[in-house]
């Protein structure tokens, strides 16, 4: 028996539970079940690092000096190779010793942020459907969420003039994410624009993540935040190792930005934790310094998935527009099936994982993401599942 007066902090009731922890629920009974699942669900990359990577770490480890507390904000070499990756993609001239932070994974970064910035009731817009941690940040730091909902109707733009007034007075942070997690929406440079100066006007902190900076197609080069004239002045922009380069498991990632924004991450993450094991700053290092070959690769490697998956998915009846970036496919649900339902019907039958869509938030409703984490064989077997199933798209 437990006692009765352990009490947990109110910060973590206002979290809505996690669908994913369902989700696992119902994976972990099909595969006891002997199904053998597809898991399309996560957004885990199903490679190996690059091996140049593997061999910069390997030989790390063999350092004594690589064994000690890191740097609090990372290694000068790490932060130097941010700044010139930074000029080389977009541009844009940083300071490593104050616009560039080094995270434990993008989301710890995205998380600790809202706790350095957001006080209790202080209003924080984050569009509906959004990557989980965009909201749970601001839900933990007591933050007051005001939900963008966004719809196909507006390609999953944010439309600012839908914001009222009083909201937009009140509102501290803005976090959004283009291309985007989940709807694999891209968003236009005018878009960059229109936001700087609403959030000039409104004395708003931008934090834009894009974490899929790389995982573009057919030749579309993505928008940084900071390429827009004022933008580094009062907005932060995150970035992960995680997805270009499969190191999803090593927790790396960068802030770069305002270094006014950035000073109090750095101010709060002194105070929890020592940084990046070194090892890994060498590792995350090589990998931005690989030559473009690589990047193309793994374009290369999802646009194929994309195609093959889009046309499979016509032929039972959905029409789908291949998105310019991200690893996904957001798809609508079959007319008369909410995102749960859908999910779990399809996994009950299949032994395939799809996200429901409202884990990203009630925008996300009436929509799945399906991960471009297997290869070509794996996604016909999933395609033939589904026609078998007969599962289909009817409007
Ligand atoms: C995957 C993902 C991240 C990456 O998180 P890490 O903590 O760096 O692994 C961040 N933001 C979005 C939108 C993502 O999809």
């Amino acid at each position: 028996m437990s006692v009765n007066w352990i009490r947990r902090a109110d910060r973590l009731k206002a979290l809505p539970p996690y669908v994913f922890a369902r989700l696992d629920e119902l994976k972990a009974r099909a595969t006891e079940q002997g199904l053998d699942l597809i898991d399309l669900g996560m957004g885990n990359p199903d490679g190996c690092a690059p091996q140049p990577v593997i061999n910069a770490a390997i030989t790390s480890l063999s350092e004594p000096q690589t064994h000690g507390y890191p740097p609090f904000e990372g290694t000068a070499s790490f932060r130097q190779s941010i700044t010139d990756w930074y000029q080389k993609c977009y541009s844009v001239d940083l300071d490593p010793s104050c616009e560039v932070l080094p995270l434990i994974g993008s989301k710890e970064g995205l998380v600790h942020l809202a706790l350095a910035y957001v006080n209790p009731g202080d209003v924080v817009l984050v569009p509906s459907p959004a990557y989980p941690a965009h909201f749970r940040g601001p839900l933990i730091a007591g933050g007051e969420l005001y939900p963008i909902i966004l719809s196909v109707q507006q390609d999953w733009l944010i439309d600012l003039t839908k914001i009222s007034e009083t909201i937009a007075q009140r509102a501290k942070l803005i976090y959004f994410n283009y291309p985007n997690n989940p709807t694999t929406a891209t968003a236009p440079r005018e878009f960059f624009e229109e936001i700087v100066n609403w959030a000039n006007h409104y004395e708003v902190i931008l934090v834009h993540d894009l974490c899929y900076a790389e995982l573009a197609f057919d030749g579309y080069q993505p928008t940084s935040l900071l390429e827009i004239p004022g933008a580094k002045k009062i907005g932060v922009e995150f970035h992960t190792l995680s997805k270009t380069y499969n190191m999803a498991g090593w927790r790396v990632g960068f802030v770069v930005g305002s270094a006014d924004i950035i000073q109090g991450l750095r101010t709060l993450k002194t105070n929890l934790d020592y940084g990046i094991f070194s090892a890994i700053q060498t590792a995350a290092q090589t990998a931005l310094q690989l030559p473009d070959i690589y990047i193309k690769q793994v374009q290369e490697r999802y646009q194929k998935r994309r195609d093959f998956l889009i046309n499979g998915l016509r032929k039972l009846g959905w029409e789908m527009t291949p998105s310019k970036a991200t690893m996904y496919l957001w798809v609508p649900c079959p007319l008369g099936m909410n995102s749960t339902d859908f999910a779990f019907d399809v996994l009950q039958k299949t032994g395939i994982v799809f996200t429901p869509g409202n884990a990203f938030g009630e925008g996300g409703e009436g929509y799945v993401r399906i991960s471009l984490i297997a290869n070509c064989d794996r996604l016909e077997e999933a395609l033939l599942r589904l026609q078998q199933a007969g599962i289909c798209y009817q409007q």
